[in-house]
């Protein structure tokens, strides 16, 4: 059996190697590094996807974040509201924006924002709702967008875990003021470095964005705005466009993936995430709660060669570099506990059926 990977990059390249070697070869050869034709192609394509009006692409998924908060006019002084439980880039960005990150706590079965105790961490100050789709799967988009379109707040939808997520059918990252993307490697849609985009039907977000990630140019040598130097590159643009015209099929294949571990894991110590036809969950990660013993499960998993990882062990509201909030422990105790239970174990279009009856089998055998 082929070793287990969190995410085999590796089967992927060898894949797709024939499409993939020729796009970056063609950049190569034309010596066109930055703001080419594959940008532009990508961005179309992307949009296409989304069936949305806009898409712009930018480095990372956090210089989304942080760009779509500038375009949005958010700064010193505003407050928006998040979750605890995500990738430390979503709140960097509010951060970095200048803004105050202002957490709300989890919801126990999604992971997500937990939208019944939203209203109540609305102040006079708050600008926006960054909500966070986190794993994969969608948050609850109907009591979101009522809630902040009845509070006149704009939404910045974090999409980077959810590429091709579906909210009763609709694309998550649609749903906002505009959607973030991130195209790191590990992501459901990755590129070979760096590499994020925005998607949005506000043509002003679009056009501030497009300023602002070209160093507030406006003309050649012109500048408008205190801009900043966040660009995806013509090579990982090749590769996107090559690597979006398979993302259909993968992310079949993740949720087929993820039928067969919920069919099969039988071990009353784990709870398993939830699928539904109205909320469908496009798995970038497979996640466990782990009701008692994490890390023994997680050393025996890896005994038996087979990794799993935490997404992510401490909620951001304990890390040291947000103590000046002044947030402490207890504040979030559903993020506290997902902190302490969640476990993912590999998932990946290219995970084979031998493999995953191999995991299967050695989790339903785990005994606490
Ligand atoms: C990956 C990720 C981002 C953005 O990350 P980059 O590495 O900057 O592309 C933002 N939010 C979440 C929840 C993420 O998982």
């Amino acid at each position: 059996m082929n070793k287990i990977k969190m995410t085999d990059l590796e089967s992927q390249y060898l894949d797709i190697q024939n499409e993939i070697n020729p796009a970056i070869q063609s950049v190569l050869y034309s010596s066109n590094f930055i703001l080419g034709t594959n940008v532009i192609d990508f961005e179309h394509n992307l949009a296409r996807y989304f069936n949305i009006k806009y898409a712009i692409s930018v480095a990372s998924g956090t210089d989304a974040i942080v760009l779509s908060l500038l375009a949005l006019n958010i700064s010193k002084g505003d407050e928006v509201i998040t979750t605890p439980f995500t990738f430390i880039a979503t709140v960097e960005a509010i951060c970095r924006a200048g803004a105050t990150p202002v957490f709300c706590d989890i919801d126990y079965n999604t992971y997500n924002i937990d939208c019944n105790k939203l209203e109540e961490k609305i102040t006079s100050k708050t600008k926006a709702i960054i909500p966070v789709h986190l794993y994969g799967l969608s948050c609850n988009m109907n009591k979101l967008m009522y809630i902040a379109k009845s509070k006149k707040l704009k939404v910045i939808e974090d999409n980077a875990q959810s590429f091709g997520a579906r909210y009763f059918g609709q694309l998550t990252g649609t749903f906002g003021n505009c959607g973030c993307l991130s195209f790191f490697p590990g992501k459901t849609l990755g590129c070979f470095g760096d590499g994020g985009a925005v998607i949005t039907n506000d043509s002003e977000i679009i056009e501030r964005i497009k300023i602002f990630r070209n160093h507030g140019q406006t003309k050649k040598y012109i500048y408008a705005e205190h801009g900043i130097n966040s660009r995806l590159d013509e090579i990982q643009a090749a590769v996107l466009n090559v690597k979006l015209n398979h993302i259909a099929k993968w992310i079949q294949k993740r949720i087929i993936i993820a039928k067969y571990y919920i069919e099969n894991i039988n071990n009353k110590n784990l709870i398993l995430p939830i699928i539904s036809t109205q909320i469908q969950h496009a798995f970038n990660y497979f996640t466990l709660r782990v009701k008692s013993k994490r890390n023994k499960l997680q050393n025996n998993l890896l005994h038996y060669n087979i990794p799993s990882a935490i997404f992510y062990p401490r909620s951001l509201h304990l890390q040291n570099v947000y103590k000046n909030f002044g947030y402490k422990n207890g504040d979030f105790p559903i993020a506290e506990q997902a902190q302490n239970e969640v476990l993912s174990i590999p998932m990946c279009p290219y995970l084979n059926t031998e493999q995953m009856k191999y995991i299967v089998k050695i989790i339903n055998h785990f005994k606490r």
